[in-house]
C-alpha cells in the first residue's frame, strides 16, 4: 500500500541554523518558534507575512505561551519568563542544571498548564539529559533521567496518555500521565524509525502524529495504534526539527528546519535549509495549552 504524500511550500525565509519547537498563538494568530543555536525567539503572522524576532542571549530550547499573554523560555541551564517582545526577561522556577553537558531543548504545556521540557547532551552521546516539570509556583520536578537528546512530546485528547522522543532511541514512547499530578509511568514504545533521527511531533485530531525526520526532508504520519506511518509531508530541506498546527482553521502545518550538523557542500546543496515551511495536509490540530501561572 501506497503511503499518501502531500509537499510543504516556503512560509518564510530566514535560514535558521536550528529553528525548533513551532507553537500556534489562537488569540493573536501568530506562530512562534525558536533557532537554538541563533538564540532567537521568531514569531511570523501568516496573514501578513509580519516576522519578528528578539535575542534571547542563550541557546533557547522552546518558547510557550502562557495563560495570562507572556511566554515561558526553557533555555540553556534554566527556566525564564518574558512578554511577548522579549523584555522583561527573568530567571523562574527552582532547577539546577549543569550547563556546561547539557542544554534544554524541546518543550510542551501539558494540558493542566504545566511546562514539560527536557534537556540534551552537547555532544549528542551520553544519556546525561533528563525530562523536566515545571508548574505555576516555580516548583520543578525530573519525570525522567538517562535521556540522550530530549524531543518530541504530545498528548492524546484526554490527557492521559503522553508520547515522548528520545532521538537517538529513534522511536516513539509512551506513557501514562498523571494529570493531578504530572507522573508518567509505563513506559513502552508504540513506533520505530530506520535512517532518520524522528525529532520533534504534533498530534492531530484522529489521534495520529505527525513526526519531524531530522536527516530525512519530511514529516511522517504515524498511527500510534500500529506504529505504521500512513502519510508523509515531503520537505525541500534535510534537517527537519519539529511541527505544529496553525492558522484560523488549526488545519495549516507549520515546519522548523535547521542547517545545524551539515557540512558545508551538504550546507550548499540544501538552500532552503532553516526556513520555515506549510502544508495542508487535509487535518487539524488541538490548540496548543497555555502555560498557567499559580
Ligand atoms: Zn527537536
Amino acid at each position: 500500500m501506497g503511503v499518501k504524500a502531500h509537499e510543504a511550500d516556503i512560509a518564510l525565509e530566514l535560514h535558521a541554523q536550528l529553528g525548533e519547537g513551532p507553537v500556534w498563538d489562537e488569540r493573536a494568530q501568530r506562530l512562534f518558534f525558536v533557532d537554538i543555536m541563533g538564540q532567537r525567539v521568531h514569531s511570523f503572522e501568516p496573514t501578513t507575512g509580519q516576522h519578528q524576532n528578539f535575542e534571547v542571549g542563550r541557546p533557547v530550547g522552546c518558547v510557550v505561551l502562557r495563560e495570562d499573554g507572556g511566554l515561558v523560555l526553557a533555555a540553556h541551564d534554566g527556566f525564564f519568563l518574558a512578554n511577548r517582545d522579549g523584555s522583561g526577561l527573568k530567571s523562574f522556577g527552582d532547577v539546577e542544571i549543569d550547563g556546561a553537558r547539557v542544554r534544554f531543548n524541546d518543550g510542551k504545556v501539558c494540558p493542566r498548564g504545566r511546562l514539560l521540557a527536557g534537556t540534551m547532551d552537547w555532544t549528542k552521546q551520553q544519556p546525561v539529559g533528563a525530562l523536566y516539570i515545571l508548574r505555576g509556583d516555580g516548583g520543578v520536578s525530573v519525570l525522567l533521567e538517562d535521556i540522550t537528546i530530549s524531543n518530541g512530546l504530545a498528548w492524546t485528547e484526554d490527557g492521559r496518555t503522553l508520547y515522548y522522543i528520545d532521538t537517538p532511541r529513534q522511536q516513539i514512547d509512551a506513557f501514562d500521565f498523571d494529570l493531578e499530578t504530572g507522573a508518567i509511568s509505563n513506559r513502552r514504545p508504540i513506533a520505530s524509525f530506520t535512517g532518520v533521527a524522528p525529532d520533534g511531533m504534533a498530534i492531530d485530531s484522529e489521534g495520529c502524529l505527525w513526526v519531524a525526520c531530522w536527516g530525512g526532508y519530511r514529516v511522517e504520519r504515524i498511527d500510534p495504534g500500529t506504529g505504521r506511518a500512513l502519510e508523509t509531508v515531503r520537505v525541500p530541506a534535510r534537517q527537519v526539527s519539529s511541527v505544529a498546527f496553525g492558522g484560523p482553521g488549526l488545519d495549516e502545518m507549520y515546519i522548523t528546519t535547521a542547517w545545524d550538523d551539515l557540512t558545508p557542500e551538504q550546507r550548499a546543496g540544501d538552500p532552503h535549509a532553516g526556513d520555515l515551511f506549510v502544508a495542508h495536509p487535509g487535518v487539524s490540530g488541538p490548540p496548543a495549552y497555555r502555560f498557567k501561572m499559580t
